[in-house]
């Protein structure tokens, strides 16, 4: 992240809608929070089951057990908030993306950090990363999909916008074959990702015509940093059996349990 600070802040600049935003936070440094970043060298190791299970990420970092706006959650579709809101502006292309295997989940991450962006509120967040959670993290009426995709989009001045897209089990996912192909079977412990053969379109991931369920909440893995904007696709999206248990073949369970809303709301979002 920080080789690409220069260049978004650059970028910024030129938008005046970021000015303000800008001006007051651009100096934070880009600590690159991550939903499935890996454990800085030197700090305790977390896993999702055994002794460093989500029960005792609270060692790793406080905010995972103190924190009061954490993710994921479940979400009401009965309680939901009717408020007028803009879905997320997809400005997502065919690119080239690059596979590793984090030790936590499989990550992609577009060769080029400025191809991909999202609009929300009028801020412009930038696609980091994408990856995946077996079942899902997120759950509607207490039922879980079977895999979550999470896109993480962040801001100039360091905001965090994730886009969640949850999948079940049935026909084949096109969008993601290249992925699903090219899952490094091994921890990819010197931080050497591989490409993904051709190009991947992350717009392709949205199901049409999805509601989008959104609220403020938190990463979903330590340090569980707060104030970021999740914007849950509630209509699932389907791939294979087969590239399903290609994954979990890999990572057989991978998800944070559902977290207290603490008097937080979801607002419903109509689709864009
Ligand atoms: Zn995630």
């Amino acid at each position: 992240m920080n080789r690409h600070t220069a260049t978004l802040s650059a970028l910024a600049l030129g938008l005046p809608l970021l000015l303000a935003g800008c001006a007051t936070t651009d100096t934070t440094p880009s600590a690159s929070p991550s939903p499935s970043a890996s454990a800085p060298t030197g700090a305790a190791a977390w896993s999702y089951s055994g002794a460093t299970d989500p029960g005792h990420w609270g060692d790793v970092s406080a905010t995972c057990a103190t924190g009061t706006a954490q993710s994921p959650i479940n979400i009401n579709t009965a309680d939901l908030n009717r408020e007028p809101a803009q879905a997320p502006e997809i400005h997502y292309q065919a690119s080239i993306f690059e596979v590793e295997n984090n030790g936590h989940t499989i990550e992609a991450a577009p060769a080029n950090h400025t191809d991909n962006y999202v609009v929300i509120n009028g801020t412009q967040y930038f696609l980091q990363q994408f990856h995946l959670h077996t079942t899902s993290e997120h759950t509607i009426d207490g039922k879980h999909a079977d895999l979550e995709l999470h896109l993480v989009n962040k801001s100039a001045d360091g905001a965090v916008a994730v886009l969640g897209v949850l999948f079940n089990a049935g026909e084949a996912n096109q969008a993601l074959a290249g992925l699903f192909d090219s899952m490094p079977k091994y921890v990819s412990a010197d931080d050497h990702p591989e490409p993904i053969p051709g190009t991947l379109n992350p717009a392709d991931l949205f199901p049409a015509g999805s509601e989008v369920l959104e609220y403020e909440g938190s990463l979903t893995t330590p340090p569980c940093t707060e104030g970021v904007h999740w914007n849950v696709y509630q209509t699932p999206g389907a791939i294979s059996a087969e590239q399903l248990s290609a994954f979990q073949a890999l990572y057989p369970k991978n998800a944070r349990p559902v977290q207290d809303l603490d008097g937080r709301s979801v607002n419903e979002v109509p689709a864009s």
